[in-house]
């Protein structure tokens, strides 16, 4: 049996277009390895009526509503490979198995590469976070750090300032320049140049931030943008068009939300370089409207 779509990531892009295809009675296996982006935060916040739920909870939910939908399929399996063309695509999944769909959808979601720093990585989604926007409110005001990667990092600073003060941790990168730099300087952002050797805890649950021996530096919170890379072999394998944003390379959609080789389509972080829940839903129900509709119209 041929399915009308197979989406590749039950995040919360995927399950958004699998919502809106099973609401058009159409076929659609969802596969899904469960590990959503934000899986490292206890709580997510800022998904409207969702706000402060565990992100896990959200998407268990989800899938419940989903499966009482006849047509949709669950399989907890990862997509290793694409074959195939638009209305005769296949899908090898981590079990073996082959299936057929008309179309496919992308939703993998990002995998963040944070950097090399002691300490860092076993705070992340705590007190090492990516957006003031989903965790801010509830670090509470300054002292906040910005851990730079990019000369992005200014910017980024500035917008976290407005949480609280910020010191702004240069980690080896270029000096801001001087627009930047008199932005900073009027939201109050402290410079601290030098490498970041080790983040540890602090006194009174603060994090400690070491640019050298014996140079630690307080705060709440450290914001860090990190490097970010679609979860998927696929894309490179089919040779997808990437778009270049301050976060990596992501997938080059239309204004549909097909990529470059028809018939696939990609929602979600991997479409949008966004690293917000209600931004990925809202591109994965998109993505399922029209993809649906390339349906009907190719049917026709
Ligand atoms: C630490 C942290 C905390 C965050 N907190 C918030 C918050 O509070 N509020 C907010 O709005 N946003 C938050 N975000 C951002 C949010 O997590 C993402 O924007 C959102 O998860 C993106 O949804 P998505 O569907 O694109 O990808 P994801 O939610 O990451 O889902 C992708 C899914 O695809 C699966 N998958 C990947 N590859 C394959 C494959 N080959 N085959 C099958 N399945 C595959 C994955 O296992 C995963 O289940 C946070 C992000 C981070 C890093």
């Amino acid at each position: 049996m041929t399915e009308d779509a197979i989406i590749v990531g039950g995040g919360f892009a995927g399950l958004s277009a699998a919502m809106q295809l099973a609401r058009a009675r159409r076929r659609v296996t969802v596969l899904d390895t469960g590990l959503p982006r934000n899986r490292f935060a206890a709580h997510a916040h800022g998904f409207l009526a969702q706000d402060g739920r565990p992100g896990l909870d959200i998407l268990a939910d989800a899938r419940r509503q989903l499966a009482a939908y006849g047509t949709v399929t669950f399989r907890d399996t990862e997509a290793e490979r694409l074959d195939g063309d638009i209305d005769a695509f296949s899908v090898l999944t981590g079990d073996g198995e082959r299936i057929a769909a008309r179309r496919v959808l992308l939703a993998t979601g990002f995998e963040d590469r944070l950097p090399d720093v002691a300490g860092l990585a076993e705070r992340w989604g705590k007190t090492v976070l990516h957006c003031p926007y989903c965790h801010g409110y509830e670090v509470g005001g300054g002292p906040m750090g910005v851990l730079a990667r990019t000369a992005d990092a200014a910017r980024f600073a500035t917008i976290v300032s407005d949480w609280g003060g910020v010191t702004l941790f240069t980690n080896g990168t270029a000096e801001p320049e001087e627009e930047a730099l008199a932005l900073l300087e009027r939201r109050n952002v402290t410079l601290r140049p030098g490498r970041v050797t080790a983040i540890a805890d602090g006194p009174d649950g603060m994090l400690s931030v070491e640019t050298g021996p014996g140079i630690p530096t307080l705060v709440r919170a450290l914001f860090v943008m990190p490097e970010a890379r679609v979860r998927s072999a696929i894309p490179d394998d089919r040779a997808l068009a990437r778009k270049e944003t301050p976060i990596g390379p992501i997938i080059k959609t239309d204004e549909t939300g097909q990529t470059s080789l028809p018939g696939l389509y990609a929602a979600g972080d991997i479409a949008i370089g966004a690293g917000n829940i209600s931004f990925a839903s809202a591109d994965g129900v998109k993505a399922g409207v029209m993809l649906h509709h390339s349906l009907i119209v190719a049917a026709n």
